[in-house]
């Protein structure tokens, strides 16, 4: 069986997607049923395994010969999908000078789709990831949901809901996805392979449990290094103002992520944790002592205020000045009794 578990253009096995098994569950009987909506939602977290799943459904709806555990990997199309250019699969990105996908890339989809199909197998558009397709590129695409091409199947991929145009959400069928147990992490991670041999087991646990269940979270925490958690530990423990606009000046760049308030929401919880007396585990255990000393410094509810602030600052849209202002307020206001 020539099937791969992930990281090349190989079609994925099913049951290389680990934790999701109600999406998965869903998504099996969908297959088995063969009645396939034309256009499928998967949402959830970043990096908790949907574009991998889009992309292992999108292998089995154009593969000749599926079984349970998704596309072949030796018919004719599966060997093209191999290649990583097969004609009925189709990948919408939002180009990277672009703050969202143009209407111009849905107008081309329109074209390609109005063609001949390459074969008589189903064509697939996967929209990587959907939230950055805004009105009115969204509206655009409608018509393709409401009257789709035979034998065409669109599968959009949100990390959250709350930026998908309303108008798309109800006419796809939404399969949810979970982050996933600190256990299924810690595997996924050991089993990618992209870890840096300097990762210490220490390393990795505290990017487990500062991950939120989500894989993709932890490994770009790894990626990051050690120095951006210190530098978010020198910002909260240790009062300097030019210190603490250096280091959002230096921020910027991760913070388009989703993921960029991991790291100092999980100090922040560790230091409401930490005074509140509490003895139990916290995320930053390497860095207790320095915590503990700071934690003291503000009343557990201060703590809660500060946690509450940064939540709300991570909601903000990214690269816009006051989200970096909103950023300092907070490093500054941690430092005062309230
Ligand atoms: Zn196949």
């Amino acid at each position: 069986m020539v099937r791969s578990t992930g990281g090349t253009g190989m079609p994925l096995a099913f049951s290389s997607i680990l934790g999701q098994e109600r999406a998965m569950g869903l998504l099996r009987r969908y297959s088995a049923s063969g009645r396939i909506a034309a256009g499928f939602l998967f949402h959830g977290e970043e990096g908790i395994g949907k574009e991998k799943t889009a992309r292992a459904f999108a292998h089995a709806l154009i593969c000749r010969e599926p079984d349970d555990d998704g596309a072949c990997g030796r018919c004719r199309e599966c060997l093209l999908l191999a290649g990583g250019g097969h004609p009925s699969l189709f990948v919408i990105t939002r180009p990277e000078d672009k703050a969202s996908i143009p209407i111009e890339s849905i107008r081309k989809l329109w074209e390609e789709l109005s063609l001949k199909a390459f074969s008589d197998r189903p064509r697939v558009i996967l929209f990587l990831p959907a939230d950055d397709l805004l009105l009115p590129a969204a509206n655009a695409l409608l018509k393709t949901l409401e009257e789709p091409p035979p034998s065409t199947h669109l599968v959009l991929v949100a990390h959250r809901l709350s930026r998908v145009p309303a108008t798309i959400l109800s006419r796809c069928q939404k399969i949810p996805f979970s982050p996933l147990p600190h256990e299924t992490v810690e595997e996924i991670l050991r089993a990618t392979g992209e870890m840096d041999e300097n990762c210490t087991d220490e390393m990795l646990r505290t990017a487990v449990s500062c991950s939120g269940g989500s894989p993709g979270r932890a490994l770009a925490m790894l990626a990051a290094g050690d120095e951006s958690r210190r530098g978010w530990l020198r910002a909260f423990c240790k009062f300097d103002a030019a210190a603490t606009f250096k280091f959002t000046e230096s921020w910027k760049k991760a913070e388009e992520r989703d993921d960029a308030f991991a790291v100092p929401l999980s100090l922040l919880r560790d230091l409401l944790l930490l005074s509140s007396g509490s003895n139990g585990a916290i995320m930053n255990e390497d860095m207790r002592n320095e915590l503990g000393s700071a934690a003291a410094r503000k009343s557990p509810a201060g703590w809660a205020r500060a946690m509450k602030m940064l939540l709300e600052t991570s909601r903000m849209p990214p690269k816009q000045f006051q989200r970096r202002l909103a950023v300092e307020a907070l490093i500054f206001r941690s430092h005062g009794k309230d």
